[in-house]
């Protein structure tokens, strides 16, 4: 395993649209595999590929309720709200406010390509809507109603 770069905001990686994961291969379990060491180091509760510079549709979860790598990931259903802060890796020193559903289901692939759905709330909710979003080049930021220096 290895720790990669984390991008920060400004570098245009963070702004594209990720292509779904096709080849389920040694390559993806390398990138998954540093993936995980990387957000154990920097303390996150999660992080996705185009934030180590890779376009695809995957991200991982490190969360109280365990830690999840969402490979193909599609929120199929939310409920409710909730507001809180979030901050994000690639945009360091900050954090800010923004609201996400209460409950999310959600299916995904593993690295083997099994699919699976899973229901989350509260903090992991919120943490899967937040990687999500990078998939699609959206970042907390575009949504916070506040935000502050830490
Ligand atoms: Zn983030």
């Amino acid at each position: 395993m290895a720790i990669r770069n984390v991008v920060q905001v400004g570098d245009d990686v963070l702004r594209q649209k990720c292509f779904p994961v096709e080849v389920f291969d040694e390559k993806l379990w390398k990138l998954l595999d540093d993936m995980k060491e990387t957000v154990k180091k920097e303390q996150g509760a999660g992080l996705a590929a185009p934030q180590v510079g890779v376009l695809r549709r995957l991200a991982v979860v490190d969360v109280e309720e365990g830690y999840f790598e969402l490979i193909n990931p599609v929120i199929v259903q939310q409920k409710g709200e909730q507001s809180g802060w979030e901050g994000c890796l690639s945009v360091r020193g900050k954090s800010g406010i923004v609201s996400r559903p209460m409950k999310v289901t959600v299916t995904y692939q593993d690295r083997n390509g099994e699919k699976y759905l899973l229901k989350a709330k509260g903090f992991f909710a919120r943490a899967i809507c937040h990687e999500l979003d990078h998939l699609d080049g959206v970042l907390y930021i575009d949504k916070a109603t506040h935000i502050e220096k830490n």
